[in-house]
């Protein structure tokens, strides 16, 4: 299947309501380094990592970084490195700024200086991490 097919597929395979993409709370734990946690109003609740967002950057140079290399959102991608070079210290994503964006999206600039990202509740809903979602 190719990447384009399968966003398609992915894109049609949940209806969400009104609620269901609407934030009641919003928590982003900047100090704890955790990620972030919204509480949405149908009454379920998401979580992420900072590095899970990061590597779900959901704007258009990484979305297409991630299709070209196979990834799924959330994926790091694997490290390229000489051979011989030794591995560099990379800190662990985390935003440094986060603002909102209207209302329905949010958006982070990171430790790495990255900051096209837009991540609207719709498309977080769609990839939240929790058990329930994860299995279907
Ligand atoms: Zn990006
Ligand atoms: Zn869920």
């Amino acid at each position: 299947m190719s990447g384009e097919a399968a966003l398609h597929e992915r894109k049609q395979e949940k209806l969400l309501t009104r609620e269901a993409i609407e934030p009641r709370k919003v928590r982003v734990d900047r100090t704890g380094g955790t990620g972030v946690e919204i509480d949405w109003k149908d009454g379920h609740a998401s979580r992420w990592t900072f590095a899970w967002l990061r590597h779900g950057c959901p704007c258009a140079t990484c979305v297409d970084e991630r299709e070209g290399l196979g990834l799924e959102p959330g994926q790091a991608k694997p490290e390229q490195r000489a051979a011989n070079a030794l591995p560099m210290f990379k800190e662990p994503p985390r935003p440094k700024n986060v603002t909102q964006v209207g209302n329905y999206a949010v958006r982070f600039t990171w430790n790495d200086g990255h900051e096209s990202g837009i991540y609207s509740w719709d498309y977080l809903r769609r990839v939240c991490q929790c058990e329930e979602c994860t299995a279907s």
